[in-house]
């Protein structure tokens, strides 16, 4: 299956903690990889931490009814609660809420305002009733908790994909810029750290946040049980231009083919919403239940695809991405980039071709979101793997050229041998002279393929 979703589209496989052992994500991963080398092609795995997910303890009959208007309450006795009470196993939180807050519950099915706190117990007033059982999730939207985003299992899940060989690592209810520097210091440059944008608070210091991210998700299904739903669109690109404006890959996340669980065909409002996603610049577009527990995972991804095909090949596209430009900021990647793209532009040109050691002019060159394709070379697999998450890039792995003129034969034969370009047709090639430096891109180069040639590896 996983063969088959990678070739209906996918190009990073997520792999949530929340319901991953050791040995499973070692499985999984080994199986990637095994696809990788069977079909010659970069794949990146993001590992998804938990995070700290509050829960409430456990009642009497497994469930209690409660209803708008009446009390309930929260507290620090672990016993088994009733219709009037039960445990928070969380005693930070006593002391950081306030009257007026809301406490949500079961994915915000479940609404309270809290009416009096204590050191020991939190009085509410039910808003919105209903069942409520054990061990369900608890949302505090207004509160700025005291706990890290990792708890002790993220740490050991963190080890285990960090040390396993994951692209990314996502962190789960981020809310300040510190929880991704405590991450980013144990993950130690060895897979890229990914900020889950999915707390009102992290809204408020997200330019801090994307400083010290190496990308960032619109976690939609947290976010809207945390923020009015109706808002979600509005941060979505909020989120989605903030990222582009830094060059930092964003994912848009959960929903996206919702009804594709159960159905072969999803709905026209799920068609339009990945396709809004995809007009809107972002990098990538993430399925959930619909891949992993759906009756249709490969329809589901091939659906996907193809809705980011057409929306990227539509002429409103080009338009949105134009007027959506960044200006380039003060450095040579950079100034090679927009150079790049706007060659691109001028001349009909095949491709860009961007030799890469680090990724990074790769994801500068990205950020332009030129209208051609961009193929990047690199001879480390980590970078090419970690750039399948960023827009626009078909990433090849070749080993440094040892001069400048066998560089520009490379990338020619490349452009021809990936089915870019045809003989005859021009290519744009940025490269970093010393040659394999990394950070160095300071070279634009426009070169005429030849011959088909096999390149050599
Ligand atoms: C989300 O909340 O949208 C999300 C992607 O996180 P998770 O899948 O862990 O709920």
């Amino acid at each position: 299956m996983i063969e088959k979703l990678f070739v209906a589209g996918v190009d990073v496989f997520r792999i949530n903690m929340s319901h991953t052992s050791h040995a499973l994500l070692a499985e999984l991963h080994r199986h990637i990889r095994n696809v990788e080398s069977k079909l010659n092609r970069p794949i990146g795995i993001l590992a998804d931490l938990q995070g700290p997910k509050i829960r409430i303890g456990t009642f009497k009959d497994k469930e209690v009814q409660i209803k708008a208007g009446d009390k309930f309450a929260f507290d620090t006795d672990a016993t088994p609660g009733d219709s009037k009470r039960v445990h928070l196993p969380h005693p930070e939180i006593f002391a950081s809420v306030k009257v007026g807050d809301f406490l949500l519950l079961n994915d915000g099915r479940l609404r309270v305002e809290i009416a009096g706190v204590s050191p020991d117990r939190i009085e509410t007033v039910i808003i919105f009733g209903g069942t409520l059982s054990n061990r369900k999730g608890v949302n505090l939207p207004n509160t700025l908790l005291p706990i890290a985003a990792l708890t002790e299992k993220d740490r050991a899940d963190l080890e285990a994909a960090a040390s396993i060989g994951v692209d990314w690592i996502a962190l789960s209810f981020v809310q300040r810029p510190e929880d991704v520097s405590e991450a980013r210091e144990l993950i130690a440059g060895r897979a890229g750290v990914m900020a889950k944008i999915e707390k009102p608070s992290a809204l408020l210091c997200l330019d801090d946040i994307l400083k010290v991210s190496d990308g960032i998700m619109v976690a939609r299904g947290d976010l809207g049980v945390e923020l009015p739903l109706e808002t979600v669109p509005a941060r979505q690109k909020q989120l989605t231009r903030a990222a582009r404006r830094a060059g930092k890959p964003v994912v848009v996340a959960t929903q996206m083919l919702e009804s594709m669980i159960v159905e072969p065909v999803p709905t026209r409002a799920e068609v339009s919403d990945v396709a809004t996603a995809v007009y809107e610049g972002a990098d990538a577009i993430m399925l959930s239940a619909e891949s992993a527990a759906g009756a249709w995972p490969e329809k589901a991804v091939a659906t996907m695809d193809k809705i980011a095909l057409s929306a990227e090949g539509d002429s409103f596209y080009r338009g949105i991405m134009n007027a959506q430009r960044n200006d380039p900021q003060p450095t040579t990647a950079d100034a090679i980039s927009t150079a790049a793209r706007s060659i691109s532009e001028t001349l009909d040109v095949a491709a860009i071709v961007s030799y890469t050691e680090s990724g990074s002019t790769a994801m500068r060159v990205a950020r332009e979101r030129p209208n051609v394709p961009i193929i990047t070379l690199t001879p480390i697999p980590a970078t090419a793997r970690r750039l399948a998450l960023a827009w626009g890039q078909h990433c090849v792995l070749t080993p440094n050229a040892n001069d400048l003129e066998h560089m520009i034969e490379t990338a020619c034969q490349f452009a021809s041998s990936e089915g870019f370009a045809e003989e005859g047709q021009r290519i744009i090639i940025t490269v970093g002279v010393p040659l394999g430096s990394p950070g160095s891109t300071n070279m634009l180069r426009i070169a005429q393929v030849g011959k088909k040639k096999t390149p050599a590896v």
